[in-house]
């Protein structure tokens, strides 16, 4: 990831390095390169225009520096707005003062919610809480065991619908033979929480269904689950591998559901990035981590400073 966009970005600070003073033709023509290499890692338009313009304007107006030359000025300033469009400062979960916290998962199917759920748990798990997966996504035949499965590896309890009933409510789905319950999604979201604070789990984790693209119907349940379960953190998982759809994709959430944080997926691929530089900035919610495997620890807190530095190295 970032590889590409990260050589030309090198390249272009490498021609400066030979100025003694920047023109402003030596500026322009910076921006114009840094604009290039954005649009060519998938970065979304106006998120490019507004970043290249605040780093033209800025190393225009930029003070003669005793300590800096100009190239390292302009990577000072294209670091110091990398860091600005993927969220500023870093930021953790919101815990609930009063337990549990409540954690929803949104997003497209194959976006690596489900995965991500255990890597969550397992994270929590180390960091001292108790947390609990709640499976409520029921469209996918076989989300609800892939939950068991990851909630067992990171040896975390996971509350799933009976077969033919769901979590002790009435059966509200037909049962197919060999299949779980096509239940009410929400009622699980509902009963998984009553069963977190019943068994004292101080954080739930509700893993949702995904559709391939986005539809009314998806958008509907999730804001259904949304307004049932009042949760603390709406975290949207987007695959860092989709590219420009990434901000539609967002955008459609942020509308149809509401967000207050995203987590980026498979930041281990070789997408060339601009899902991770457009998201944030686009939703104005913060990027807080970020799934980097197919493991249960393949996952780290997003921090955007390490981030932009390690696009800059
Ligand atoms: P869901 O439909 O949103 O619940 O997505 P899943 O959690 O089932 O993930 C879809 C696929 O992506 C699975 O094959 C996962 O193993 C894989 N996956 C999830 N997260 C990552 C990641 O960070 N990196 C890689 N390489 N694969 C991932």
């Amino acid at each position: 990831m970032f590889t590409s966009l990260s050589d030309r970005l090198t390249e272009t600070f490498r021609n400066l390095r030979t100025k003694g003073r920047l023109s402003e033709s030596d500026v322009n023509k910076t921006v114009r390169d840094i604009r290039l290499a954005l649009l060519d890692a998938d970065v979304a338009l106006p998120v490019v225009k507004a970043f290249t313009a605040n780093v033209r304007e800025r190393a225009l107006g930029a003070e003669v520096s005793e300590a800096l030359n100009p190239a390292q000025q302009v990577v000072k300033i294209v670091n110091e707005e990398l860091v600005d469009i993927l969220g500023g400062e870093t930021r953790g979960i919101r815990f609930a003062k009063q337990p549990p916290t409540v954690i929803m998962l949104a997003g497209l199917q194959g976006s690596g919610k489900t995965t991500l759920a255990g890597k969550l748990g397992y994270w929590l798990r180390e960091k001292g809480h108790t947390p609990l997966l709640v499976a409520a996504d029921l469209q996918r035949p076989n989300a609800v065991t892939q939950l068991e499965v990851v909630g067992e590896r990171a040896g975390v309890k996971v509350f799933a619908p009976e077969r033919g009933n769901v979590a002790g409510h009435d059966a509200v789905g037909a049962d197919i033979e060999g299949t779980r319950s096509h239940g009410d999604p929400v009622s699980v979201a509902r009963a998984g929480i009553a069963e977190a604070t019943a068994r004292q789990h101080d954080v739930v984790v509700v893993d949702t269904a995904g559709r391939l693209a986005v539809d009314a119907d998806l958008m509907q349940q999730a804001a259904d689950i949304r307004a049932a379960i009042e949760p603390d953190e709406v975290l949207f998982v987007i695959d860092a591998m989709i590219g420009q759809a990434a901000v539609e994709t967002a955008e459609a959430f942020l509308e149809g559901v509401g967000l207050t944080g995203v987590v980026l997926s498979k930041l281990d691929g070789d997408a060339r990035g601009g899902a991770a530089l457009s998201v944030a900035s686009v939703t104005g919610q913060p990027i807080m981590f970020a799934s980097t495997g197919e493991n249960t620890k393949d996952f780290e807190v997003f921090h955007p400073d390490r981030m932009a530095s390690r696009i800059l190295d």
